[in-house]
């Protein structure tokens, strides 16, 4: 029960993030200033709610160059991240940064995603 909650909260940030990027384009600009650290490609962004369509085995996007607005601006607000603190070396302003394995430190996953 708690996974698919977690799944359906998912669904639901997933949708806000598409719905931010073109219904708010303004408010996206102002929470990216609040972001803090790098992608580490980790790819885990790409299996919120459901795993893309654009993923390979290897868990490469095949339009990465050409990936849509929602993926390019991940993770918007805090609670995008909630369920991803793990992996995402993404956090905001005010929150320690994340405590990641060497392995998903900023720069160290090769060309993924
Ligand atoms: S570090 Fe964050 S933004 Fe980058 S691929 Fe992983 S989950 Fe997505």
């Amino acid at each position: 029960m708690r996974k698919l909650l977690q799944r359906f909260e998912e669904g639901i940030f997933k949708f806000r993030r598409y719905y931010l990027v073109k219904c708010h384009p303004d408010y996206v600009r102002e929470q990216l200033k609040l972001r803090r650290g790098e992608c580490n490609r980790c790819g885990d962004c790409c299996s919120i709610a459901f795993k893309c369509h654009h993923l390979d085995g290897e868990n490469n996007c095949d339009m990465y160059q050409k990936r849509y607005d929602a993926c390019h601006v991940f993770p918007i607000e805090p609670r995008d991240l909630k369920y991803l603190r793990h992996r995402c070396s993404y956090y905001f302003e005010g929150e320690e940064p994340p405590c990641l394995p060497e392995i998903l430190q900023a720069g160290s996953v090769a060309e993924k995603v």
